[in-house]
């Protein structure tokens, strides 16, 4: 799961962001309305975090564009002025839902898991390869019916391989979508996390389904 952040006030930013990664999720940030406005349209992320406050472009004028561009992605808004009139604007304008500053790091995870959640039931159908079953919005993973515990960080890894089943995924796309933008893919961690998930799914088991692809990256199939 990837997260956009746009905030100006850098310390509300970075602690945000600092909060939710530790939660397992990807999180970019941008510090104004233009450039949150630009990172929204990559529509690469599954959440946005939007405040209303911001220079260049105002967080409700960025959310009327996505909205006029048909970017369909949550948009949790976060607003200092709490009057009804101002969340009425915010919700017609299509955001999702909203937060009145100063607020407790719990309630802001709370409300995006909330959304993160309702997207899922919407959206994601049950993931199937082999006996090998994600299911998105329970966050469960099965092989063979028997359960698996997988980290935050692994279900994301895992989710991404099975979105793209018999795709061979270089190490920069994994990194773009389980980790975030400036990520170093010259780092291992890619490939120490496709261990701990071969552990988990694979060791023990006749039948792999994560292949190593040499020099290039990894493949979730059925051979
Ligand atoms: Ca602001």
């Amino acid at each position: 799961m990837r997260l956009l952040v746009v905030e100006d006030e850098r310390k509300v930013a970075s602690f945000i962001k600092k909060g939710l990664e530790e939660e397992g999720y990807a999180v970019d940030v941008a510090a104004d309305g233009k450039s949150g406005l630009q990172m929204a349209q990559d529509r690469v992320h599954d959440l946005i975090i939007l405040d209303i406050q911001l220079p260049k472009m105002d967080g409700l004028s960025v959310l009327n564009a996505l909205r006029r561009e048909k970017v369909a992605i949550p948009v949790l808004l976060l607003t200092v002025r709490a009057t009804i009139e101002d969340k009425v604007l915010g919700l017609d304008a299509g955001a999702d839902d909203y937060l009145t500053k100063p607020f407790a790091f719990q309630e802001l995870v709370a409300r995006v898991r909330a959304l993160l959640r309702r997207r899922a039931d919407a959206k994601q159908p049950v993931l199937q390869v082999a006996d090998l079953v994600l299911d998105p919005a329970r966050r469960v993973v099965f092989r063979d019916s028997q359960k698996l515990e997988l980290t935050t960080r692994e279900f994301a890894l895992l989710d991404y391989l099975m979105r793209n089943p018999g795709r061979v995924l270089t190490r920069t796309m994994i990194a773009e979508h389980v980790w975030d933008y400036d990520f170093d893919s010259a780092t291992n961690v890619i490939d120490v996390y496709v261990n701990y998930l071969r552990k988990k799914i694979d060791a023990d088991r006749e039948q792999k389904l994560i292949h190593t692809v040499r020099g290039v990256g990894y493949m979730l199939k059925a051979e």
